[in-house]
């Protein structure tokens, strides 16, 4: 196992799979163009194992699939079921805005997959196109319904609430979440790389999606991990009740950050690792695993790159004061890995 600085274990790796979308969300792809990785430098799904593989000695159990989009990766079931063969991978689990998820889900499921969550922002059609650029809310939702059928339970429905948007829609999804057997999350608005049209208005606050579903619910609890009936995993979320006793999340990075319980580290689909979201440098593992020697040096580089981690990017974020996007575009272009949808989500 490894401890960074600050004593925080690393126990959860993101990979991200590509840096493609089939969706613009205008939270995390609002431009027109982007630079984007170039196709021989994404990873291919032995050296994704053997990369997952090597951070499983300094303590990762959890492994997710993101991107971009995860489902555009050709033959993803092909890398869960190497995934899924690693021994000490207690969980295993994708993020999707679900568009491609109906075809998908059953190979998913018999790869191994542990868990699904989907992404989504609104039950209304025109809004989510307005949204994401793309009329997808059918598709997205019958992904869902498939993945149920395929055998996922408790899916966690993502939904960044944006104020002045789809803030309206809180306790609409709560019901909805409610009535199809999933757990309703709601992200506040970062102010990530990616998100150039960021401004702190637009953030719809943890204690305001708190008092909206009070209003309606009446008094909601938090719920502490390891309560007997507070299933699966919440983490980055923290957890809440309502009185009728229905399980929900919020992830509120933007006002509450939670860097003291980061246990998390990213790999981009072409190999480089980020310890932390709000990182401007990463770690080029390619070079590393393209190398001769590698297995000797890819575990004492991430296990000395880890000990030596002081991250703790949100809390900077909020300690700013005065926020903006965290990058202007010309950065972004000349650095496409600073980018939320190359990072992985
Ligand atoms: N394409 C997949 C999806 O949308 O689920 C996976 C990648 S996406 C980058 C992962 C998650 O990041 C999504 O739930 C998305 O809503 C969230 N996200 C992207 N930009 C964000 C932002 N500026 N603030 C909050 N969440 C954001
Ligand atoms: Fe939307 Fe996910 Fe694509 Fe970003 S990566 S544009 S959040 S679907």
């Amino acid at each position: 196992m490894a401890l960074d600085r600050f004593g925080r274990p690393l126990r959860s790796l993101r990979l991200s799979v590509t840096d493609r979308c089939n969706l613009r969300c205008r939270y995390c792809m609002p431009e027109v163009n982007y630079q984007w990785l170039p196709r021989p430098n994404l990873l291919t799904f032995e050296e994704l194992a053997l990369v997952a593989s090597s951070f499983l000695p300094l303590g990762v159990t959890r492994i997710r699939l993101t991107g971009g989009e995860p489902l555009l990766r050709q033959d993803l079931d092909q890398l869960i079921r190497m995934l899924a063969d690693l021994p000490g991978v207690d969980d295993l689990a994708l993020t999707t805005n679900g568009v491609l998820l109906a075809d998908q889900a059953q190979a998913l499921r018999d790869a191994g997959l542990h868990r699904v969550t989907v992404s989504l922002d609104t039950l209304q059609a025109e809004r989510y196109q307005a949204l994401s650029r793309v009329d997808g809310l059918t598709k997205t939702l019958a992904g869902i319904r498939a993945a149920q059928e395929a055998g996922f339970r408790r899916i966690k429905l993502d939904m960044v609430v944006l104020a002045g948007t789809n803030e309206d829609e809180i306790l609409d999804m709560l019901a909805f979440a409610a009535e199809n057997d999933c757990e309703a999350r709601f992200i506040e608005y970062m102010d990530v790389g990616g998100a150039t049209r960021w401004q702190p208005k637009e953030v719809y606050s943890r204690d305001q999606i708190l008092a909206s579903i009070r209003e309606a619910h009446g008094e909601v609890h938090q719920v502490e991990e390891g309560e007997a009936d507070s299933p699966g995993i919440a983490a980055p979320a923290r957890r809440y009740r309502t009185a009728s006793g229905q399980l929900f999340g919020i992830i509120a990075s933007t006002t509450q950050p939670f860097c003291g319980d980061c246990d998390r580290s990213r790999v981009t689909a072409d190999g480089h690792w980020f310890d932390c979201l709000y990182a401007s440098k990463g770690v080029d593992l390619r070079q590393l695993v393209r190398s001769e020697d590698c297995l000797v040096s890819l575990e004492e580089v991430l296990r000395g790159h880890w000990q030596a981690r002081d991250a703790r990017g949100a809390e900077k974020r909020l300690e700013l004061g005065k926020r903006g996007p965290q990058f202007d575009l010309d950065t972004l272009l000349s650095d496409p890995r600073l980018e939320m949808h190359t990072k992985g989500g």
